[in-house]
């Protein structure tokens, strides 16, 4: 993270008796590297953040202190125009208790989670087990009124909503999923993307009882009792935006934008998604008003709250901020775990690969980066900045072990790497 805001701001190269002078660009690199190297409290705070705030599910309070606390942060360190930006969602949704059981042909305990947004159980509810398979919306006929009152086995992967709609109109009990993880790992995502309340109740399995329900299917019929206890709030909930800036010397319309986002699923506790994200931005702030460097443009750091339910911090930010689109130079984003920054992905831009070699080249050998890629990055929050036509991009990373802990209960602050 500090790579690009060095190089891409520009540091002030004022000359000595100008009122705002700064060191020019090597000795700032060299003061960087060292308040990092000495003074860094990224591991410290992404302790506290995961261990004593915990798990940040947009909408709840966890989340609201998470987003006061790194207000506090940044104004400890020092930065400029440090505030929580709100926005709205419809409604907050609480994880409650799920668990479940085979009841037939033979007594199995299934270990499952609640999908966000769904609803729970009317208390433990019995029902048979349907494998589902449809490929195409025409498949769902087959299943016309014969899953009434049955838990569905939908597979792993994404269910299109004319599917959901489908089982909740034929009045299934609810939809299994298959976390597809191994050694027990729960899959965590939502059964939408608008905060509305999901029609019937949603539930991940390990692949361990999702493969034990699929292979007890191939015996003959299989029943489960399953009791689930989420709870919807009752009205729109406030949800804040961290925002904190270093002003630009010479430029300070002009505006570099850091971020991440600060909210996280709740099984685990957010550490690498996106604890660790939102420590580098930080901690890049923290550095970077430490060392004394003055950018010559301004720098603001950004951590948005929404994400995990479809980028809706950065959304409202775009749309809050509408009118400085044309002065945001560039937006980085840091969201991909534990694993070291291999480098910036140019999201197509064959034309900025000579600006962005000027903002890694400092770093190169330091941080053992990459060759440049045009790499597209999807999923997190720079695509909200496309639109605006802002050039944003992702840091890419070391996958480390993201696939396990990405979404699950393992999300956790001792699977973090220091280095
Ligand atoms: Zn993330």
């Amino acid at each position: 993270m500090l790579v690009v805001c060095l190089a891409w701001c520009g540091v002030a190269r004022a000359p000595a008796q100008a009122p705002h002078a700064g060191p020019g660009p090597e000795e700032g690199t060299r003061r960087i590297l060292e308040e990092v190297d000495q003074h860094s409290e990224l591991m410290a705070n992404l302790e506290y953040l995961c261990d004593m705030i915990g798990p940040r599910l947009t909408g709840s309070q966890a989340l609201n202190r998470a987003s006061e606390w790194t207000r506090g942060k940044f104004q400890g360190y020092g930065l400029a125009n440090v505030t929580l930006e709100g926005w709205k969602i419809p409604r907050s949704w609480t994880r409650g208790v799920a668990s479940g059981r085979v009841v037939s042909p033979v007594e199995q305990r299934l270990r499952l989670e609640s999908a966000g947004w769904a609803p729970g159980t009317e208390g433990p509810t019995r029902g048979r087990v349907i494998l589902l398979k449809a490929e195409k919306p025409a498949d769902l006929d087959a299943y016309r009124g014969k899953v009434r009152g049955a838990w569905i086995l939908c597979g792993s992967g994404r269910i299109p909503p004319e599917r959901r709609g489908f089982l909740s109109e034929e009045g299934a009990a609810g939809i299994f999923r298959d976390s597809n993880k191994e050694h027990g790992l729960i899959n965590m995502t939502g059964a939408n993307y608008d905060y509305s309340r999901a029609r019937i109740p949603e539930a991940f399995l390990t692949s361990e009882s999702y493969r034990l329900l699929a292979r007890l299917l191939g015996r003959g019929e299989v029943e489960v009792e399953i009791d689930v206890k989420n709870s919807f709030g009752d009205c729109e909930v406030e949800v804040f935006n961290t925002v904190a800036e270093l002003v630009g010397v010479e430029m300070p319309d002009e505006v570099v934008i850091v971020g991440g986002h600060i909210d996280s699923w709740d099984l685990g506790t957010g550490a690498t998604d996106n604890g660790t994200g939102i420590m580098a931005v930080i901690e890049a702030a923290r550095a970077l008003k430490a060392s004394g460097v003055r950018p010559r443009r301004t720098i603001r750091f950004v951590l948005f709250a929404g994400e995990e339910q479809g980028l809706h911090g950065s959304k409202a930010y775009v749309e809050a901020h509408e009118s400085e689109m044309d002065k945001i130079s560039a937006v980085l984003v840091h969201d991909a775990g534990t694993g070291r920054v291999t480098n910036i992905g140019l999201q197509g831009r064959y034309d900025l690969r000579e600006i962005m070699d000027r903002v890694v080249g400092p770093f190169q050998g330091r941080l053992n980066l990459d060759e440049l890629s045009l790499r597209k990055m999807g999923g997190t929050d720079h695509l909200s900045f496309l639109p605006a036509r802002v050039p944003a991009f992702a840091v890419v990373q070391h996958p480390a072990e993201y696939g396990k802990t990405h979404h699950t209960q393992s999300d956790t602050f001792d699977k973090v790497d220091p280095a």
